[in-house]
């Protein structure tokens, strides 16, 4: 049997959205593609609350981090925020990049504040910021919203890129109203797809900014997306059968409703974090605890790996720690599809393996 995954990506994928990728091929230049697309495009604008672009990617979301900065800067430094191992990531992927890359970074389970890129971008004179809402390495949610509107306020030409790879769908997003330039999601976590898919919303001062980049590189630049994005097509191949499960999945994430969706993930959230502060301690500061995935310090020494043995056996795993916090800590991601009802399950297994009352 294979596991019910309480990872935080790939998260667990439910029978009827394995199956809708199943439909017979299409061509991605034939009418019944552009329909697709045309026909999913208007549910992820609702998702992410925007009227501007949202493309698709045939790409884990990695791929669109290095897109995404190698478009944002025509010579001026990028600041990164990191607050963890992906968002480290990202600023490693502007180094890569020959991009001008400046990070302002805060201890492990932290997040990033609005106070701190205040701080941080009154010293230079930058193209665009990284943030990583949902930091997955440590179980941190940063405050994007206050971030943005610090951002638009005060620095009107800075681009707002974010990394929302572990949050979107499973938290409330203002793509618009909060005046962000470019954030995006690999599907294998909230979405609760299969991977190999990335959804991205660019605004339109991002796609005028990369028009004055020298070298926007070709993958994922916007300009080849725009080409054909109105006809309902991407230049190269799309991930045509994903496409089709995220078509079905967003009717049913809209049929769940918006908010009843992100209230789910926050009740999931609130067992989870109840269950930590009572048997081991939370990773992430109070303030950061993020609705989709907690990190767990082990205060009682358990093995992480000898209770994912016997999850396993029961039915589930979870996630040890991150890097240098493997056994340290271990997280639960409670994300997608998953259920209140799932949760308390699998918190009653750990409870009956641990011997915890
Ligand atoms: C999973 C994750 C990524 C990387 O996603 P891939 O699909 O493996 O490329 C990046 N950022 C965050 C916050 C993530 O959780």
């Amino acid at each position: 049997m294979y596991p019910k995954l309480f990872i935080p990506g790939p998260t667990h994928v439910r029978k009827e959205i394995l199956e809708a990728q199943t439909v017979p091929m299409i061509g991605h230049r034939a009418p019944e593609y552009s329909k697709l697309q045309l026909e999913v495009t208007p549910k992820l604008q609702q998702l992410l609350y925007t009227q501007q672009r949202v493309y698709l990617y045939a790409s884990s979301s990695t791929g669109v981090m290095e897109g995404s900065v190698r478009q944002a800067s025509t010579g001026k430094p990028i600041l990164f925020t990191v607050c963890g191992a992906f968002s480290q990531r990202w600023y490693e992927i502007g180094l890569q990049n020959g991009i001008p890359s400046e990070k302002v970074e805060v201890p492990l389970g932290q997040g990033i504040t609005p106070e701190l890129v205040d701080e941080a971008l009154s010293k230079g004179d930058y193209d665009a910021i990284t943030l990583t809402m949902n930091e997955t390495a440590t179980g941190v949610m940063s405050p994007v919203k206050e971030i943005a509107a610090l951002v638009r306020q005060k620095y009107p030409d800075v681009l707002i890129l974010v990394d929302a790879v572990s949050c979107m769908a499973g938290v409330k997003i203002e793509f618009d109203a909060w005046g962000l330039d470019v954030c995006f999601a690999g599907v294998q976590k909230c979405f609760a797809l299969p991977p190999g898919l990335t959804v991205c919303a660019v605004s339109d001062r991002a796609r005028e900014r990369a028009k004055q980049v020298k070298y926007p590189g070709h993958y994922f630049a916007y300009a080849q997306m725009d080409k054909r994005y109105d006809k309902g097509q991407t230049p190269a191949t799309p991930a045509i059968s994903i496409i089709q499960a995220l078509n079905k999945q967003m009717d049913d994430i809209l049929a769940e409703g918006l908010e009843n969706r992100w209230q789910r993930h926050q009740e999931m959230a609130s067992i989870v974090q109840d269950w930590a502060r009572k048997y081991f301690a939370l990773f992430a500061d109070e303030r950061f605890l993020s609705p989709t995935v907690t990190n767990i310090t082990n205060t009682r020494g358990i093995s992480v790996e000898g209770l994912n043995q016997e999850l396993r056996k029961r039915g589930a795993i979870i996630s040890n720690g991150y890097g240098d916090l493997k056994e340290k800590c271990f997280r639960i991601a409670h994300m997608g599809d998953l259920t209140v009802e799932d949760i308390r399950w699998l918190l009653e297994q750990m409870n009956d393996i641990l011997g915890l009352q």
